[in-house]
């Protein structure tokens, strides 16, 4: 296992702790996220749901906000974890609102870990090709 593999590895397991805190009594849906700074640092997020449907925030949003609101502004990788309450996990996507948001502040290159079998490595510029970024609003 290379140091990346085991880095990931790491990832995944407090995606995984971090789903466990999931607020999602309407979906039963739980996902949990880990977000790794390129300081090496790790912010977890779990979703919340609400009863008015369009305040729930999902995990990976979650994760973003809380290490962007502590100064973090670089990224490296995020693995996510989550399904329905009965599985154990589905290998789910981020969602596109999160993506718009990981392309705020991550290249094409930010690593997305899925929990699908084994480990899946995808990359932003994979899920979201062809992005709306800061670029197409300011020029250098
Ligand atoms: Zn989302």
């Amino acid at each position: 296992m290379n140091e990346n593999n085991k880095l990931y590895h790491e990832l995944m397991k407090a995606a995984i702790d971090a789903r466990g805190r999931s607020y999602s009594p309407y979906s039963g849906f739980s996902v949990g996220a880990a977000l790794l700074t390129k300081s090496g640092r790790i912010f977890t997020g779990a979703n919340i749901e609400n009863s008015g449907y369009t305040a729930t925030v999902c995990a990976e949003r979650i994760a973003f906000f809380r290490a962007l609101s502590e100064g973090e502004r670089e990224f490296s990788a995020i693995a996510i974890a989550g399904g329905a309450k009965e599985e154990p996990d589905s290998g789910v996507a981020p969602c596109g609102v999160c993506r718009q948001v990981m392309s705020e502040f991550c290249d094409g290159n930010f690593k997305i870990i899925l929990l699908d079998g084994g480990l899946t490595v995808l990359t932003l510029g994979e899920l979201l090709p062809m992005r709306f970024d800061r670029s197409n609003l300011i020029k250098k």
